[in-house]
């Protein structure tokens, strides 16, 4: 029996040996605009408060707050954006909108709908100044906010590290960030390796097969926010395949090549990458995708990550979700890089593989019903778990962590499963 010379790892252990080999690029300063979901790379501290200026809460008046409830006389109005060229004297109001600032004088805003206009003199007649009915008592600072209420001066805003999402962009804009310091895009190079491999759009001749794991990657990658360098297809010889990789080592600091690592004459990368850099594991104890390797290659002053996926187009998938997803994460900045991990409900009893763990996939979403009405995720297989078979992945979110064991376990049974994709 022919037997590979790469030990079997365990998929946690073999995760942690790949992000020990990241080292985080230099950031780069880019729009705000353009920021979204990146990593922020420095801690960015407020220079101005907000709001700048005492700012109504409310539309109502403006006040004194000693004077309390009655009739007084509106000597003014500021809007949002405006101030005022008049001051509120104790026994007048002016009328005020939310987010303007507060008039000198007054120190309290009441909402309008504690007040009633008295006496609005009817049209074309004299006009007096209108006067309101202020019916509510309140306190100095009531319905204000101070300066620096929302932001202080000199407080943390967002600290190095921060995924930048909506909220965080916003925040940024608030205290006036234009410019951002944040860790660029991991540029992933893409190769499929096979003869049999033709381009999606041209005819197959005899004996071949579209490439699927490409397209398929690629979609992967520019989901997490990579940048994609593709990379084509290279046939099963040595000289193609080195120079597509070497291709994908100047140009990326990922290199994802599918196909060509199993145990068979024309399985030619692990060799490959072998003779240019470090193999740090060539077999994986788990089901899809066995044969997944991992190397690194000094290129450049830095050092390249290169993923060898099985050609099977649910393995290199699955084992791209499970190691180069975390990788490109990381590589981007990504404190906890590693996929959310969840417990879920089995929709349907599912066997066990008593060899390896297996990564079942699914579609988890939340069943009210579950538990006594209190609610929980339920896992629905995907069906025939076959590698080769990329139905099994369609509209999967996530991936059952199963135990390697004899046997059956039953619907309703609780298992961790590994999320990549939205649960909707
Ligand atoms: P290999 O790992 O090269 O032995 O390939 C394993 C299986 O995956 C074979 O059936 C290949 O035809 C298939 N395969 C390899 N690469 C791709 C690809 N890029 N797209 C679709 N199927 C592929
Ligand atoms: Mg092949």
């Amino acid at each position: 029996m022919t037997e590979s010379i790469y030990p079997m790892l365990d998929v946690e252990a073999a995760l942690d040996i790949v992000l020990a080999q990241i080292v985080l690029p230099d950031p780069e300063r880019i729009p705000l605009a353009a920021a979204r979901n990146r990593i922020l790379a420095e801690t960015v501290y407020a220079t101005s408060p907000l709001p700048p200026f005492p700012a109504s809460v409310k539309d109502g008046y403006a006040v004194v707050a000693a004077d309390g409830p009655g009739e007084f006389p509106i000597i003014g109005e500021v809007t949002a954006g405006r101030v005022a060229d008049f001051v509120v004297k104790p026994g007048t109001v002016a009328y005020i909108t939310t987010g303007a600032p507060l008039p000198a004088g007054a120190d309290a805003v009441v909402m309008v709908e504690e007040t009633a206009m008295v006496a609005s003199p009817a049209h074309g007649q004299q006009a007096s100044a209108p006067t309101v009915h202020i019916r509510a008592r309140v306190t100095a600072g009531a319905d204000v906010r101070p300066i620096g209420y929302d932001v202080a001066v000199g407080q943390e805003v967002l600290p190095a590290g921060a995924r930048l999402g909506p909220a965080e962009v916003g925040l940024l804009a608030t205290v006036g960030v234009a410019q951002v310091a944040v860790y660029p895009a991991p540029r992933v190079a893409i190769l499929s390796s096979g003869d049999e491999l033709v381009e999606a759009g041209a005819p197959l001749g005899p004996g071949q097969i579209h490439d699927s794991n490409r397209p398929t990657l690629a979609a992967a990658v520019a989901a997490l926010g990579g940048v994609v360098v593709d990379l084509g297809i290279a046939g099963d010889a040595q000289a193609s395949l080195a120079a597509a990789v070497a291709r994908g080592l100047e140009e990326a600091d990922i290199l994802l090549t599918s196909g060509g690592v199993s145990m068979g004459n024309l399985d030619l990368i692990k060799p490959l990458l072998d003779s240019i850099g470090v193999v740090h594991f060539g077999r994986l104890r788990m089901k899809p995708g066995k044969p997944c390797t991992f190397a690194t290659v000094a290129r450049k002053g830095r050092r390249r990550l290169v993923f060898g996926l099985p050609g099977n187009p649910v393995s290199s998938l699955v084992t791209f979700y499970l190691l180069g997803a975390p990788a490109l994460r990381k590589l981007a900045g990504w404190e906890n890089p590693r996929l959310t991990r969840v417990q879920v409900c089995l929709g349907e009893p599912l066997r066990l593989d008593p060899y390896r763990p297996e990564y079942h996939r699914a579609t988890v979403r939340w069943e009210a019903s579950l538990h006594e009405g209190r609610g929980a995720l339920l896992a629905d297989s995907t069906g025939n778990q076959a590698s080769s078979r990329l139905l099994s992945m369609r509209s999967a979110n996530a991936l059952l962590e199963l135990p390697q064991r004899e046997g059956v376990l039953p619907a309703g049974a609780i298992v961790t499963a590994l999320l990549i994709g939205e649960i909707l």
